[in-house]
């Protein structure tokens, strides 16, 4: 596959950092998520995590410039420079602009974005059902892919925690934020003629096998 930036869009639960994982392991290059750098910080306290914490266990969206400064700064170290896949970001169209313009001055050429569409109800299971681990991000889910031992992971043994904003509450308003501010981006890319649809409703072993023929061909 040619070097340049993967975009992984979809609403939560879409399993877009599962997916990105494989492909990132696949081509090599990097898998970037906001939200795991997010949660990261707030883990360890950083002044950027406290401030970030609140927004996220209220499932509501951290400003532009906050999440647009992480991604700048991370795109910009070496093992960026063939190419990266951003798992959660753009989720504005202020954030997309900021890609376009970074990617520009990068000389990376346009992004390739993977729409992954999943009903809403799969969603609400996937995100009710998930689990990860809390040693090597290893993700489960208890409906469709549970551990062999209830809460513990497989493969490093690593407790099986869900994620703080994995609740009711949180679950309906990040919804309610994909539906207003990120789904627009569909249509933004689709303008530019970058957009692939994948079809997120089917096992992930299926969609990751969709992906690899996918860029094969690309
Ligand atoms: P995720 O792990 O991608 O589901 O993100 C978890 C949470 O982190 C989101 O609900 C937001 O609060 C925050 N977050 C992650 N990525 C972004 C982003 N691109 N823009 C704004 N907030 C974000």
């Amino acid at each position: 596959m040619r070097a340049h930036a993967l975009i992984f869009l979809g609403a939560p639960g879409a399993g877009k950092g599962t997916q990105a994982r494989e492909v990132a392991k696949d081509c090599g290059i990097p898998q970037i998520s906001t939200g795991d750098i997010l949660r990261e910080a707030a883990k360890k306290q950083t002044p950027l995590g406290l401030a970030a914490k609140a927004k996220m266990d209220a499932g509501e969206l951290v400003p532009d410039e906050v999440v647009c400064g992480i991604v700048e700064e991370r795109i910009s170290e070496p093992d960026c420079r063939a190419g990266f896949i951003l798992d959660g970001f753009p989720r504005t169209l202020a954030q997309a602009e900021f890609v376009d313009r970074a990617l520009r001055a990068k000389g990376h050429g346009r992004p390739q974005v993977l729409n992954i569409e999943v009903d809403e109800d799969l969603l609400l299971k996937r995100l009710t059902g998930r689990r990860t681990c809390s040693v090597g991000g290893e993700i489960y889910n208890i409906y469709f892919n549970p551990p062999k031992r209830d809460g513990v992971c497989d493969k490093d043994g690593g407790k099986l925690l869900s994620r703080a904003d994995d609740n009711e509450q949180a679950i309906r308003q990040r919804l309610e934020a994909y539906h207003h501010q990120t789904s627009p981006l569909i249509d933004y890319y689709r303008a530019q003629g970058v957009l692939h649809g994948v079809d997120g409703n089917k096992d992930p072993e299926s969609i990751a096998r969709e992906l690899r023929e996918f860029f094969a061909r690309a």
